[in-house]
């Protein structure tokens, strides 16, 4: 298994498949030489390659762990030397670009499985790692038409190996759903954090001395990383913008309902954002 980009998903990848004896060798290429000595000192590779064509010479399953906006670079410079038979496939938070991008370039004779495991934190870097990150979350894969069955069943059961629960989408749906229930609460994070460090100085200190009642929630996922980020936004633009839109409506509705006292209207929100809050533990995901 070759592993292009090793930070969070790609180093818990590298954990989780070694711990449950999934793979043979673990090969991993990164784009610094500081990430590749990590990986060296953390043992979680058999081999670093500096060289992403020797990473994935051989390799029978080559996965890419990088920002999204960086896949049709890294493809183009592994492509003529991907081993034929061998399945390629990503882990990236948008799939109709990584379609778009990466698809092209993919030589015949290589399965090309587009997939996003949607497991995480806001910690990044080899050392953000750890093997249960996949345990009982779902990893959605987007299958092609031409998609082949053999190699799909077996990059499902990798992943099930690891832990995860695996579903099969259309790669438009998969942005619209991830548009709602991942990026758009990254947006409204950052743009929150933002807006309380525009206030003047006395306030934000106070905002960070009172944090604990809210706001602290949203500082966690405005922790995360800037480059996976701002490619996932410019990356799944349509999706994105549609939910905020949506979004925003509803804002404006509440913003209403406060502003005419409409204690009903306030209420039945806030009893339906219960009511989702308490389906998600049921369903074990929160
Ligand atoms: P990460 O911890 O920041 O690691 C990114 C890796 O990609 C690093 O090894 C980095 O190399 C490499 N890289 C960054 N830019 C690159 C470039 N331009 N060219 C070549 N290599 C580059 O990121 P991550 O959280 O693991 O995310 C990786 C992918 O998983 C992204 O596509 C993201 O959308 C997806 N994803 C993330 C989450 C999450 O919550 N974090 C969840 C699901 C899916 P260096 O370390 O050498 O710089």
């Amino acid at each position: 298994m070759a592993l292009i980009g090793c930070g969070l998903i790609g180093s818990s990848i590298a954990r989780a498949a070694r711990l449950h004896g999934l793979v043979g060798e673990i090969v991993v290429n990164a784009r610094s030489q500081a990430t590749l000595e990590t990986v060296q000192r953390l043992g979680l590779a058999d081999r670093t390659e500096a060289d992403a064509s020797l990473a994935v010479a051989g390799a029978d399953l080559v996965i890419l762990c990088t920002p999204v906006g960086a896949l049709a670079e890294v493809t183009a410079r592994i492509a003529p030397h991907l081993a034929p038979g061998a399945t390629l496939t990503d882990v990236g938070s948008t799939k109709q670009s990584v379609i778009r991008d990466v698809g092209p370039l993919v030589p015949p004779g290589v399965h090309f499985l587009p997939a996003h495991p949607m497991a995480g934190t806001e910690f990044s870097g080899p050392e953000a790692g750890f093997a249960e990150l996949f345990q009982g979350r779902w990893v959605l894969l987007t299958p092609l038409p031409d998609t082949d069955e053999t190699a799909l069943a077996r990059l499902e059961a990798l992943w099930r190996g690891m832990g995860a629960m695996t579903a099969r989408m259309d790669p438009a749906h998969h942005d619209r759903v991830c548009a709602i229930v991942s990026h758009l609460p990254h947006l409204i994070a950052f743009t929150i954090c933002n807006t309380a460090d525009q206030l003047e100085e006395q306030a934000k200190d106070q905002v960070l001395d009172f944090a604990a009642s809210g706001f602290r929630d949203f500082t966690r996922i405005a922790a995360s990383d800037p480059d996976m980020w701002r490619d996932v936004f410019l990356n799944n633009k349509d999706a994105l913008l549609e939910m905020l839109a949506r979004f925003t409506e509803d804002v404006q509705a509440m913003a209403r309902a406060v502003r005419w006292g409409d204690g009903a209207y306030i209420e039945q929100s806030i009893i339906r954002g219960r009511k989702i809050r308490r389906a998600l533990i049921e369903k074990k995901q929160a």
